[in-house]
């Protein structure tokens, strides 16, 4: 069944003009594409592409309405609105109020869709789920995902990102989610933040809305604790912590043993009960994050055999440390999504632990303003003291980590001119990880060493 959401219900919100009948929508797209039969087109003016250019095609595509900021010809209603993007906040805003499922937002430097994705397994154990779909953490992706509520939704959980103070705290606006946390803070987007102290203080943001019936998840492990726990207080929300260390935590794990790429097995503790578990995801930080979803999942009134059944199914994310073989004893690592520092410090440790020798191919971290030069120095540093064999900088940016790398390391201005070596690296080396920020597209030189397996 569909949300009791109407176009006529979203037309009065909006105060825009609509007489038609009080139409009911499946689903919004913004994407004449990835029109359903059913849904509602909201046709945003993008930087590229203009919605307005698409309508037809939209229609074509079964939109039984559509969204627009200046008059148009349609053979379906539309709703004339001064801003689309304001109204898409508005629908998500309507679709969340008519909504009685338990709303979860997670925020973080590093981990958001992964942990979003393991909330999406252990939350769909229990009841009918909606989760952010891919990445879509914005001003734009969250109406999208709040949009798709539905009367039987039990449970959301929306990935939220920030580039800007101010950010969380208009998407919890919207979402006014009910249990939240921040997973880290970490030297991401720096250009648009300052410091890590800023990136930890502006990620707070999801704790301050909470209020008294709201649960705050707190990562112990990390050095904002003391900041974070301020903002929970101020909320009066409740707090929920976890650790990998610290066993004062209301969640946490214990034997932990670590199975290198297949992942990690441990048990884990929740008040006073504990579960033996297998995680298919690899890496401490891996843990860290089934520590979150577990968190969250259980301050949700989850029990722990359903976290414990959706932990066990999650796989790896595309792109996100997903290992394969390359045929003989030869490994590749996809870790080509994205990257900061954070993140390239939990493959460095990954890739380091792996048997023979390794590879790290790293395009380049933007987006870290000023102190760009010094965070890919401790990179190469950092590589080379956790005995990493190989080290490949693929552009200007990395040149500094390869200088720390030293000895063992090379370095190329481009993807294309890296190519012609792939073949002499791949023998040299039983484990190759590549990686690089989404702007770097280091996933070119993936599909290369594929091709030469
Ligand atoms: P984005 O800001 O692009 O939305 P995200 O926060 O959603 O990123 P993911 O897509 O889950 O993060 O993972 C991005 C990268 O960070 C991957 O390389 C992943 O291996 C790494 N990563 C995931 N969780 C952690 C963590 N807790 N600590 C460090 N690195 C992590
Ligand atoms: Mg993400």
């Amino acid at each position: 069944m569909m949300s009791a959401l109407t176009l006529a219900v979203i037309a009065e919100r909006l105060g825009a003009a609509f007489n038609g009948a009080p139409l009911q929508f499946s689903g919004v797209a913004i994407d004449s594409r990835q029109v359903c039969p059913g849904d509602l087109f909201v046709a945003l003016p993008g930087d590229r592409v203009d919605g307005h250019d698409f309508i037809d095609a939209a229609i074509a595509q079964g939109a039984i309405a559509v969204l627009v900021e200046r008059p148009v010809k349609a053979s379906v209603p539309c709703l004339l609105v001064s801003s689309c993007l304001k109204a898409l906040s508005e629908i998500g805003r309507a679709s969340r109020d008519f909504s009685s499922s338990v709303v979860v937002a997670i925020t973080g430097s590093c981990g958001k869709t992964t942990v979003k994705n393991l909330c999406r397994s252990i939350f769909s154990e229990a009841g009918p789920t909606v989760a952010t779909a891919g990445n879509y953490n914005n001003e734009i992706g969250v109406p999208l995902t709040l949009a798709r509520l539905q009367d039987e939704t039990r449970y959301a959980i929306v990935e939220m990102g920030a580039t800007r103070r101010g950010d969380i705290a208009h998407l919890c606006a919207l979402a006014r989610p009910s249990i939240t946390t921040v997973l880290n803070a970490m030297e991401a987007h720096l250009e648009g933040f300052g410091t890590v102290a800023d990136v930890a203080d502006i990620k707070a943001e999801i704790y301050d809305g909470l209020g008294a019936s709201g649960t705050a998840i707190l990562n112990l492990d990390q050095a904002w604790v003391p900041l974070w726990q301020g903002r929970i207080a101020r909320s009066g929300a409740k707090t929920l912590s976890y650790s990998l260390d610290d066993r004062s935590a209301d969640l946490f794990v214990s034997d932990l043993r670590d199975h290198g790429l297949q992942g990690s097995a441990f048990t884990l503790h929740f008040s006073g009960e504990s579960r033996e578990l297998e995680l298919a995801l690899p890496g401490r930080h891996s843990v860290a994050n089934a520590l979150a979803a577990a968190a969250l999942a259980t301050a949700s009134g989850l029990e722990l055999d359903q976290i414990v059944a959706g932990l066990t199914k999650a796989q790896a994310e595309p792109g996100r440390l997903q290992s394969e073989s390359l045929g003989g004893d030869k490994t590749l690592i996809d870790d080509s999504y994205n990257a900061n520092p954070g993140s390239v410090r939990a493959a460095i440790s990954l890739l380091a632990a792996t048997p023979g020798s390794s590879l790290l191919i790293l395009g380049e971290m933007l987006e870290l303003g000023a102190e760009s030069a010094e965070h890919h120095a401790q990179m190469g540093e950092l590589a080379r003291l956790q005995g990493v064999t190989h080290f490949v900088g693929v552009g200007e940016a990395v040149r500094p980590a390869v200088e720390a790398f030293g000895s063992g390391a090379q370095w190329y201005g481009s993807r294309e001119a890296l190519k012609p070596q792939l073949g002499e690296l791949l023998d040299a080396n039983d484990t190759i990880l590549v990686k690089g920020s989404r702007g770097a597209a280091m996933e070119s030189v993936l599909s290369a060493l594929r091709d030469l397996a």
